[in-house]
């Protein structure tokens, strides 16, 4: 009787933590491939409009490019900065943004305005993937503080984009 109750109380366990881990899974994968919740897009928004206030303090201009948000980079890049026939664009990878979301909040979004600031100035050097002195101090001054380099992210991207958006 005891070993009944006792198969009884562990499939119960079983089934509950199936649950709970199949409800996670919907919820993680619903966030990667769903419009961006409005929370994030306001933040990423008002983290965009610091960065063009210190644009405009330090460089004299304000500068806004395109800020993509997709589900379609591959891997784990927090996203990529392209630039292509001179037309500059930012991706933000929404696969990573959830469990990411304030590195990317707080240091990429700056990261990567710095290195499309360079390039709309055409003052980039593509040693070093880009990550100049230049570009630390660039990044610096848009985000306010420090900026490093990302040493497992190849988020430069000078040819052609290596997957498709729409
Ligand atoms: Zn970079």
């Amino acid at each position: 009787m005891l070993k009944k109750k006792l198969e009884l109380f562990f499939l119960t366990i079983i089934v509950l933590f199936s649950g709970v881990l199949a409800i996670n899974y919907y919820n993680s994968y619903s966030f990667k491939h769903n419009p961006l919740p409005q929370s994030y897009q306001t933040q990423i928004n008002l983290k965009e409009q610091k960065i063009l206030d210190n644009m405009q303090k330090h460089f004299g201009i304000r500068k806004k490019f395109p800020l993509i948000i997709t589900d379609k980079i591959p891997g784990r890049l927090y996203g990529l900065t392209s630039y292509i026939n001179n037309h500059i664009t930012i991706y933000l990878n929404q696969k990573v943004m959830q469990e990411s979301f304030s590195c990317i909040l707080s240091d990429f979004i700056a990261h990567e305005y710095a290195h499309a600031l360079l390039f709309y100035l055409h003052a980039y050097s593509a040693k070093n993937d880009c990550h100049s002195k230049k570009w630390q101090n660039t990044c610096q001054l848009l985000a306010g503080k420090d900026c490093k380099q990302y040493m497992n992210q190849k988020e430069i991207i000078l040819s052609k984009i290596p997957f498709r958006i729409q």
